[in-house]
């Protein structure tokens, strides 16, 4: 068997290296570095630098999140804790630290986290403003549009390439990004028994998925595309990859009810028909519910860190319109002003918007659709306009924008 060694500068990992003797160690380079280096270029310390993590403590993770992210106040603490438990994790990796005997038999595991809520809850941009603060690659996949290696659809390891590239081409960021795949509930093989026949488009997809997520060398071809003997690959461990998997895991609330009421006294048939609060029922979640649900074991053993996101209530919407950094009130003032167009909404307009978006039922997802409707003909007009100088958005305005089609 033959061993493929790592460049010593990019570490890219490929039979393509020239060894050399440095201070009495043997070190390699790759072709790529070399062509770098001929080129007096700083081959890769650019993207190096612009990943260079930047690790904050539990309460400093969530006041940064608080100023982006509307309520969800107990999943911003558990992902704080999570993010900077995984992040301590691999700054002391990094220290290479001197460890007495005890210490060394003590391996902390990573602890990959799993986002239950419906949509428009803001699971997506959790993770997302989470990568931004520890200043960490990030990428996002839809399950549903991955297969298993041979089958028509998204190899696993495209995750992984896509990264890469957002880490600019860098190893060593990407094997400290955060991944946030949605849709994971879609994956769930049908029914609690293992399926004798190959299950394509569940359970194959998540074995696929256990690989990456558990922590492993994965191989990768850096430009995306089947794997092919002509492309350079490149490998991967995903040991320090953050994993964030999420999904609205429609009708899981049944399964956890039914089994509270076997195993609680309190839930008797009379609260059969009682209305039920999904968030208050899924609040109550064991991996065994996700098991029923359709998840693989290993699958739900590798996202040991499970927190659920609260609906959007009406008062969340005018929240999330109005008050972060970057709401979306601001976005478009934001772009109006730069044709030096001031833009303002009357409080009975935003009330409409709010109202008819909580209709839609896609959480704050609603609003932006809204939002652009309302705004499409004033988006359109007024760059070409110089007489407009300021736009009031009206309660009625924004109505009749809505019933135009
Ligand atoms: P999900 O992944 O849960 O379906 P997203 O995170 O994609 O939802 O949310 C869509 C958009 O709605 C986000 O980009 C963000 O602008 C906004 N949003 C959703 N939830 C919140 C929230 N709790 N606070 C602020 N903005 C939110």
């Amino acid at each position: 068997m033959t061993t493929i060694n790592r460049c010593s500068f990019c570490s890219i990992a490929t039979e393509d290296l020239t060894s050399f003797i440095y201070d009495n160690k043997e070190l390699f380079i790759c072709n790529s570095c070399i062509a770098g280096l001929i080129k007096n270029s700083n081959y890769n310390t650019d993207s190096a630098k612009l990943f260079s993590f930047n690790l904050q403590k539990p309460q400093e993770i969530k006041t940064f999140l608080d100023n982006y992210v509307i309520g969800q106040e107990e999943t911003k603490k558990k992902l704080a804790i999570a993010v900077y438990n995984h992040y301590k994790r691999i700054q002391e990796q990094l220290s290479k630290k001197q460890y007495n005997d005890t210490e060394k038999d003590i391996e902390i595991e990573k602890s990959n986290i799993l986002l239950i809520g419906n949509t428009g809850t803001g699971k997506t941009y959790l993770a997302k403003t989470l990568a931004k603060i520890i200043n960490v690659p990030f990428c996002i996949a839809d399950a549903t549009s991955l297969t298993q290696a041979g089958y028509v659809g998204e190899d696993v390891e495209m995750i992984l390439t896509r990264l890469y590239q957002e880490s600019g081409e860098n190893i060593t960021a990407t094997e400290r990004g955060i991944v946030y795949i949605d849709e994971i509930d879609k994956i769930g093989r049908k029914g609690d028994n293992p399926s004798i026949t190959r299950d394509v488009s569940g359970e194959g997809v998540q074995q696929a998925l256990l690989k990456i997520i558990e922590g492993s060398k994965v191989k990768i071809s850096p430009q995306g595309g089947r794997k092919h003997p002509e492309h350079k690959m490149i490998t991967i461990n995903t040991n320090n990859i953050l994993f964030i998997c999420g999904g609205a895991f429609e009708g899981i609330e049944r399964i956890i009810q039914n089994r509270m009421k076997k195993q609680y006294l309190g839930f008797t048939a009379d609260n059969n028909n009682k209305y039920v609060n999904k968030d208050e029922v899924v609040k109550n979640i064991i991996p065994d519910d996700l098991k029923k649900f359709g998840l693989i074991p290993e699958l739900i053993g590798r996202l040991p860190i499970i927190s659920t996101l609260d609906s959007i209530t009406k008062n969340d919407l005018k929240n999330i319109l109005t008050e972060p950094k970057n709401s979306l009130i601001n976005q478009y003032k934001r772009l109006f002003s730069i044709d030096h167009i001031e833009l303002s909404f009357e409080e009975k307009a935003i009330e409409v918007i709010i109202n008819e978006a909580y209709e839609l039922q896609l959480g704050a997802r609603g609003l932006r659709t809204i939002c652009e409707k309302v705004l499409q003909e004033y988006m359109y007009n007024s760059p070409s306009d110089d007489t407009i100088k300021n736009i009031t958005i009206t309660s009625d305005y924004v109505e009749s924008r809505l019933k135009s089609q």
